[in-house]
């Protein structure tokens, strides 16, 4: 009999999480020829690199007891009232876009957009970003987004070096920089040889202009508030064939002259502020803009406008798709997961309030901190570090400085302390009358009388100097001008998501980046104001959820890929393979072996894996890979050799890039150990092990892992992301710190001892975190093994299913008659059908736009292959759908290659097909519009999605870049 304690223990979600019920998971087995799943994982994973022991982590819950144990945590936070600024402000995420855009698993469970057609609806969003950013930052071009601010100044710093006519090696920054910004630029800096000049004066400024220099950066508004004309600053700058940068705020540019009419060569910043969370410091989407000049190696991705087949406008990846494939170690950056969904709810925010209601809001900051600044002159506080400012006020206290902050605390509210003897103040959107008197009351003495507001409102003067007003107009386009009621918003938002495909219509079977289920339980604590509400520089006092928060989850990944630590700084999985490869280098100066500066890289490798190495400061060196896609082992000994005094490390990716156990990995770290190297395990493909195997046990000595893959971070359309670094022992000294006093420090690292900030805040992505937290908690060590194992299952399923159809590429030697075995992704070759048919594996691709599906990997990390990877949380029923959409398509290329269809006029190269070419008056095909709409294959009750544009043309779009709105109707040709 089912006792009471078996009835409140069953497992509740791991069953919905994973797609097959125990009856699916026998007949897979059946298919692929596996007695068990246990047979199966010990046919798939070598016995060399099992798990010793499992997972030590607390017993799996339901869902709602999790949330409410998640709750409680969330409520160690203390919400104070943040006027700290810094980068960072409260504001009101307009209820319609936090709904129907934050919460809609239509917006984030949605992929990159590589796969152009589908991604129209996002992807029009973000040229909406685009145009905001280049609009108000005077700018001819922006990116579609960037990690955080402090990344994407670095990021222009290196754009600036490899741009500029000067030679000289060294970057200046004015002093008023925000201090996360300086320090992840002097992380940057030093692997690179860069040297970083700080102007903590007028007279060093200057001094310092006067030298030899390849770029300056200055924040405008400054740090502490002020703001000036730079015009004549970026004069001299140029004269010296340097690079101008600015960091600035896009709210304060409603109301400032933009550094684009300075001549500014790249603007950075974050759009945080236009209804993001500070959420502990994001995600939020950071921006980059430039001169035209420099918009070829502007890093990131960016969208353009280009013409489908029957030339209609239509959006697409412009330049730099997926470049570090192709440029690798001479890529510009190692960003590939940016910051999507914060760009896209940023651009709503601003084409919901449009450009009045951005400068309404603007200058009613404006105009309370003249008011705030006037009261502050009255209660003696005159001495203000600038005369000028936007909405930060930086005032000179001396001795009165920490009892100030304390008596702001006590009334909950969090004040800036800078530079030891100042408190600066920011005002934001949510700033109210209240506010203002309340800081009044702050900074007065004990019975001294308190400013008249009414008084004040009448006679502060403006802050702003009238030489720096903005005068050009900004977000002229109609998309800002159109959607200001609630329900045109509404529907704008609506028709933009049912062009594109997310994980919330079909399957996403995409090869190396597990687009698994993101549960709604693990997405609603994003939302709860606990953790949204937390400035990522308020007294860590405050942050005792996020405390809890990292320090579990940390101990969870431990547990997980048996590493004895982990930073959560990095905010993705490229920026968690640059802080691991900083921690090797770290390790090997501190051992006195600098030279050690050789990284190998297998040619199967990720892009992004030589782009950081280089960022690190280390030289890449390739090694082979053998005709299964295993890495060479005798080309990497040959290789070790060849480099030993000077071998730093060597990079893997394990299972491979290629989907297969590698069965010799012991061997190879075994290898490269001996020649005094270090061993960095990708972890991205943890999907493939959690549970089974792990990395810090078989021989890997740092890796980072993608939360946004393998533990359920939803891909957002390509961000955010979070990478946490996980190191053995001896490197524990050289995780990433931040600045003092903040959550790094906490956990035991700080500048002192880390490698320095990577990321702009000390816990990078922090409110997305809960998400994995959720995720391990409710799944427990038999859940997560179990997922990993039904990912394995999926996998061979569909390749045992379409073997005869389109074999797969790379497997383990097939045993006692059982076909080959794959781990969590499979490889279809297609590139035998080029002879017999023409088609190509994109055609396939494409293809199955019409039959519903996002296509799998293409040409990734071999050229006309598709990459499949069901993940564990796919049905089984829609995994045959999949299954039969593949095969029903084999069909159609037997047609071509039958002669049946000429090569150049068949229903795979005119895929997709959209409903009005359809519905055109001659249809001079040779097949017919119902085999074009591919309509036998739909379910009885199925809704058939439809192509919002034909084929998109790429070449047509770089060749005529155009990366912000323009009215569609007058691109191109109706
Ligand atoms: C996804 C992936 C990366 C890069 O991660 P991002 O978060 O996109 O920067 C690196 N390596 C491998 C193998 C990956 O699949």
């Amino acid at each position: 009999m089912t006792t009471l304690h078996d009835l409140e223990n069953a497992s509740e979600f791991v069953p919905r999480h994973i797609g097959p019920d125990a009856d699916d998971q026998q007949r897979m087995l059946a298919t692929v020829g596996a007695r068990s799943l246990d047979d199966l994982m010990t046919q798939v994973v070598p016995a060399s690199i099992a798990r010793a022991k499992p997972m030590q982590l607390p017993a799996a819950v339901p869902e709602a007891q999790a949330l409410a144990e998640l709750k409680a945590i969330a409520g160690q936070n203390k919400l104070l009232k943040s006027f700290i600024g810094q980068g960072y402000y409260a504001n009101h995420l307009p209820g319609v876009i936090q709904r129907n855009i934050l919460e809609n698993p239509a917006w984030y469970t949605a992929y990159t957009p590589y796969q152009a057609e589908i991604s129209q609806g996002r992807m029009e969003a973000l040229v909406n970003f685009q145009t905001l950013v280049t609009d108000l930052t005077g700018m001819d071009i922006a990116n579609a987004s960037m990690l955080d601010e402090a990344t994407a100044a670095a990021e222009a710093m290196t754009l600036a070096l490899r741009s500029v006519k000067s030679k000289a090696k060294r970057f200046i920054v004015a002093g008023d920089a925000h201090p996360q910004t300086l320090a992840v630029i002097e992380t940057r800096a030093e692997p690179l040889g860069i040297e970083v000049l700080v102007a903590n004066s007028k007279a060093e400024w200057d001094a310092a202009l006067a030298g030899e220099f390849f770029a300056a950066l200055i924040q405008y508004p400054a740090s502490s508030g002020w703001v000036q004309d730079w015009s004549a600053d970026v004069a001299a700058i140029h004269a010296k064939q340097a690079a101008a940068i600015f960091a600035t705020d896009l709210l304060a540019l409603t109301l400032l002259t933009p550094p684009g009419e300075w001549g500014a060569d790249i603007v950075v910043g974050n759009s945080q502020r236009l209804g993001l969370p500070m959420g502990a410091g994001g995600p939020h989407a950071a921006f980059m803009a430039c001169r035209d000049a420099f918009k070829r190696s502007l890093p990131g991705r960016l969208v353009g406008v280009s013409v489908d087949v029957h030339g209609k406008p239509a959006y697409r990846l412009a330049l730099q798709t997926r470049e570090q494939h192709i440029r690798r170690e001479k890529a510009t950056s190692n960003i590939c997961t940016a910051q999507v969904l914060p760009a896209v709810l940023a651009s709503m925010y601003a084409v919901y309030h449009g450009p009045q209601g951005l400068t309404r809001i603007a200058q009613r900051v404006a105009r309370l901190t003249a008011i705030l600044s006037a009261g502050l002159a009255q209660l003696g506080f005159e001495a203000r570090h600038h005369a000028t400012a936007f909405d930060t006020l930086c005032l000179k206290t001396d001795a009165q400085t920490a009892p100030i902050a304390q008596r702001a605390v006590e009334r909950g509210a969090n004040l800036r302390t800078a530079w030891n003897d100042y408190l600066c103040i920011s005002l934001d959107e949510t700033t109210t009358r209240a506010d203002v008197q309340l800081l009044w009351q702050v900074f007065a003495a004990d019975g001294q009388a308190l400013p008249d507001f009414a008084a004040l409102e009448a006679s502060a003067p403006d802050l702003i100097p009238a030489g720096l007003r903005r005068s050009s107009a900004f977000l002229t386009h109609p998309v800002f001008n159109t959607h200001h009621s609630e329900t045109a918003m509404l529907r704008y938002i609506r028709s933009l998501s049912d062009k594109d495909l997310a994980l919330d219509r079909s399957m996403i079977p995409l090869g190396s980046c597990t687009m698994k289920l993101n549960a709604t339980s693990e997405m609603i604590p994003v939302t709860w104001p606990e953790f949204g509400g937390v400035h990522p520089f308020a007294p860590a006092d405050q942050q005792r959820g996020y405390q809890l928060l990292d320090a579990q989850l940390r101990q969870w990944l431990c547990q997980a890929t048996g590493y004895a630590g982990v930073s959560l700084q990095p905010n993705a999985g490229s920026q968690g393979e640059y802080a691991g490869l900083l921690a090797i280098r770290a390790y090997h100066r501190a051992k006195g072996q600098a030279q050690r500066d050789v990284c190998l890289i297998p040619q199967s490798a990720h892009g992004t894996n030589p782009a950081s190495a280089q960022m690190a400061g280390l030289q890449v060196v390739v090694t082979k890979c053998d005709e299964q896609g295993n890495v060479d082992l005798a080309d990497l000994k040959a290789k070790c050799e060849q480099h030993s005094d000077r071998l730093a490390c060597v990079m893997i990716t394990y299972p491979s890039t290629h989907g297969v156990f590698e069965a010799q990995v012991k061997e190879l770290c075994a290898l490269v150990h001996q020649h005094g190297g270090r061993v960095y395990v990708d972890g991205a493909n943890m999907n493939a092990q959690v549970g089974l195997a792990a990395p810090g046990e078989f021989g890997g000595d740092v890796s980072h892992l993608n939360l946004h893959k393998t533990f359920c971070i939803p891909h957002g359309g390509g961000g955010p992301g979070v990478g946490p670094v996980c190191v053995v022992s001896d490197l524990l000294p050289y995780l990433p710190g931040h600045l003092p006093g903040t959550l790094a420090e906490h956990a035991g690292l700080d500048k002192a001892h880390g490698v320095g900030a990577i990321s702009a805040a000390p816990l990078g992505n922090a409110s997305v975190l809960p998400i994995s937290w959720m995720y391990m908690r409710m799944m427990g060590a038999d859940g997560l093994k179990q997922a990993t194992e039904l990912a394995i299952l999926n996998a061979n399923y569909i390749s045992v299913a379409l073997q005869s159809h389109y074999p797969t590429l790379y497997a383990s030697a097939a045993q006692d008659g059982q076909p080959g075995r794959v781990a969590h992704e499979c490889i279809l070759d297609l590139r035998g059908f080029k002879d017999t048919s023409g088609v190509m594996a994109e055609d396939v691709a494409k293809r199955l736009i019409d039959y519903g599906f996002h296509a799998p990997t293409l040409s990734f990390p071999v050229a006309n292959t598709l990459m499949v990877e069901p993940t564990e949380s796919e049905p089984l029923a829609e995994m045959d759908r999949f299954i039969a959409a593949m095969v029903a398509i084999r069909g159609e290329i037997a047609r071509i290659e039958a002669g049946e269809w000429p090569q150049d006029d068949n229903p795979l190269k005119n895929a997709p097909h959209t409903a009005p070419s359809l519905l055109a008056g001659d249809w001079t095909h040779p097949y017919s519009r119902e085999e074009a709409a591919a309509l036998s294959q739909l379910q009885p009750g199925q809704l058939k999605y439809w192509s919002p544009v034909g084929r998109v043309d790429n070449v047509y779009g770089d060749r005529n870049l155009f990366c912000s709105c323009v009215p569609l109707s007058e691109f191109a040709n109706d």
